[in-house]
């Protein structure tokens, strides 16, 4: 059978991170009760008209620049005609053509280190749908419409992705620039950042795309993976067995990680588009196009690269680039000139898991950012041993003391006092007189056993390359054997 190869496409819908409505000024969130922020416009009473949300333009218009790509003038809004329970309208008001944003993309680094640009289709505006919430013990489906009328952009990318692997990378990269550009809140559990996948087979090599299914709606990274390997799998099993792929729409399963049909194309909708009539065309000026670009944050790749230079992994940098407070924490204490990696491996490991579980934003923290890396330039310099810092590190997010003296106070800090490590040496040495004759006799990695037991005789206090450096003088250069 000839080999084949997936193509893979992404429609992306990211929350935009405005105060109110689209069209309306019913606020986006805080909603405690169903059906507390609507109102005559977004629950689509007679008569009721549609006012365009300024904010929502302004950040459509900012995604569109900060990816590369080009913000039209004019645009329209369309009404996309379908019925559907939790839509009160009975259409979607979306933009057809032209749309708001059009071209640009991102650059990924593949798992070989080479590089493929994803190209961009379009981004255009939208507002979204309530929700039917289905009550068992009563047996009757509710309408909740708060969120109804809620602005979002959809980003709509070429079918340039080859994998589960690309498609995830591709995700998350973009997840972090617009939730670092501050278009979006990007809370994937809260439906603010999901995607629909788009994938076929075609044979290597071969310019003709096979027949496409379409996964809809997923809302974790995880998933996204998950429901392409296994759509890649059931398409291939199809072909081996010489049977069609059907052009479907697919629900993917999470708890089976498995897909199944919604609706193929005999039920797909015809959507009869048909410019919005109550909204008149959207205009972006130029003077609005250059004052966004100018606003603009230094661009994703210069961030890595200058992040990459101070010595941190991409996975360390993606953390902190997919949670805007934790990248303003880090700036401001990197201030402080501390070792940059090992303050961002405090602030993965402990500091932003203490700021999620407390439910703050880092900023909010009582322990200040010049303090924190003040933790980390005591731990860079050997005054605090990793074990010590992690002990005190509880106390410190409580009360934001000043580490040198939350350490002195509890007499943690290193001993690189000569003299203590000297005697320590000599009496250690003198108790291990085999050891010391192996060493001499040129087993020079039996220093490592000194070492340990001169950090066990100081109950983990020493700073262990200066005890290194207080046995070698008592031991003596390691012998030729
Ligand atoms: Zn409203």
């Amino acid at each position: 059978m000839t080999n084949m190869e997936p193509v893979i496409g992404l429609e992306i819908h990211a929350q935009l991170n405005t105060r109110t409505k689209l069209f309306c000024s019913c606020p986006t969130g805080g909603q405690t009760e169903p059906n507390e922020n609507i109102c005559e416009i977004c629950t689509g009473q007679p008569g009721a008209l549609p006012r365009l949300n300024e904010k929502a333009v302004e950040l459509a218009a900012k995604a569109t620049l900060a990816l590369g790509g080009r913000v039209n003038g004019f645009s329209l809004f369309s009404r996309k005609n379908y019925f559907y329970p939790d839509l009160p309208n009975g259409f979607q008001t979306s933009q057809l053509d032209p749309p708001v944003g059009q071209g640009g993309g991102m650059t990924l680094t593949l798992a070989d280190g080479s590089e493929k640009f994803v190209r961009l289709n379009r981004i255009h505006m939208e507002d979204d749908a309530g929700k039917c919430v289905h009550d068992e013990k009563r047996d009757r489906t509710l309408v909740d419409l708060n969120r109804a009328g809620v602005p979002l952009i959809e980003i709509v990318t070429e079918p340039d992705l080859s994998s589960s692997q690309e498609a995830v990378d591709f995700l998350k990269k973009l997840h972090n620039a617009l939730v670092r550009l501050e278009v979006t809140k990007g809370r994937l559990e809260e439906g603010e950042f999901r995607c629909d996948v788009n994938i076929s087979l075609k044979p290597v090599g071969s310019p003709t795309l096979g027949v496409r299914t379409e996964i809809k709606n997923l809302n974790s990274f995880r998933f996204v993976g998950q429901a392409i390997d296994f759509e890649i799998r059931r398409q291939t099993a199809l072909y081996v067995a010489g049977a069609p792929v059907e052009q479907q729409t697919l629900h993917f399963d999470h708890v089976k990680a498995e897909t199944w049909p919604l609706r193929s194309k005999e039920e797909a909708h015809d959507y009869r588009y048909f410019p919005q009539p109550d909204l008149p065309p959207v205009r972006v000026s130029p003077a609005l196009i250059e004052r966004l670009e100018k606003s603009l944050p230094p661009s994703l790749e210069s961030v890595m690269a200058r992040y990459r230079g101070l010595g941190l992994k991409d996975e360390a940098i993606n953390n902190l680039l997919s949670w805007p407070g934790a990248l303003s924490y880090f700036e401001e204490a990197l201030k402080a000139r501390p070792e940059a990696k090992r303050l961002s491996t405090l602030m993965a490991e402990l500091f932003l898991p203490a700021c999620r579980q407390s439910a703050i934003e880092p900023g909010e923290a009582r322990l200040k950012p010049a303090q924190l890396a003040k933790l980390a330039q005591m731990m860079a310099e050997g005054k605090l041993g990793k074990r010590a810092a992690y002990e005190i590190f509880g106390d410190l997010f409580e009360t934001g003391a000043d580490p040198e003296a939350l350490v002195q106070s509890k007499g943690l800090a290193l001993v690189s006092d000569g003299e203590a490590l000297a005697d320590w040496a000599k009496e250690i040495v003198a108790a291990h007189p085999d050891e010391a004759q192996k060493y001499r006799a040129g087993q020079g990695k039996i220093l490592s056993f000194f070492v340990g037991r001169l950090m066990r005789r100081s109950k983990g206090a020493a700073d262990p390359q200066k005890a290194a450096q207080a046995l070698l003088d008592v031991l003596g250069p390691a012998g030729q054997g």
